[in-house]
Parts: structure tokens; C-alpha cells; sequence
């Protein structure tokens, strides 16, 4: 089983790792404005997992707050209780 961080983790370290294999090797996608902040495509290209970064505007600044799985190691991501 991959070891994968938690939001909370991935969010303490500002998001500079791949939250799946930890590799610093990571590629964005363009950023999208929403209506509460902005989200972000990542890509890591050292396994192939891809992800959101999710910010959340506090006080007139933008904070990275969470992310959402795309995709782990490129096959999909974790069973998602709907
Ligand atoms: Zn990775």
C-alpha cells in the first residue's frame, strides 16, 4: 500500500512534495479562480499522480487550505464516499 499524506500534512508542508512519493518534481497546470479562492492542477512527474490545490482566500491573501486527489500514481484515486 502507497503511503499517501493527509491534507493536513500535505498543507503543512505548502504543498512542495508529491503528497504519493514525496518527489519535489512537480509540474502545475493552470490555476483556476472559483468563487472562494483558487484551485490548482499538480502534476507529479516522478509518479504520475495528479492532484488539486485548493486556496482559500483569508484575509485578502490566498492560502493553499487543502487538496483533492485526481489520480494516484496515474490509476485512480482513493474510493470516494459520495
Ligand atoms: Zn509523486
Amino acid at each position: 500500500m502507497t503511503k499517501v499524506k493527509t491534507s493536513t500534512e500535505y498543507v503543512a508542508d505548502s504543498g512542495a512534495h508529491c503528497p504519493v512519493c514525496g518527489s519535489e518534481n512537480l509540474e502545475g497546470q493552470a490555476l483556476e479562480i472559483t468563487r472562494d479562492g483558487a484551485s490548482h492542477d499538480i502534476m507529479c512527474l516522478a509518479c504520475g499522480s495528479s492532484w488539486v490545490d485548493i486556496y482559500t482566500v483569508i484575509g485578502g491573501t490566498d492560502h493553499l487550505s487543502r487538496y483533492d486527489y485526481l489520480s494516484i500514481n496515474g490509476e485512480g484515486g482513493p474510493e470516494q464516499d459520495s
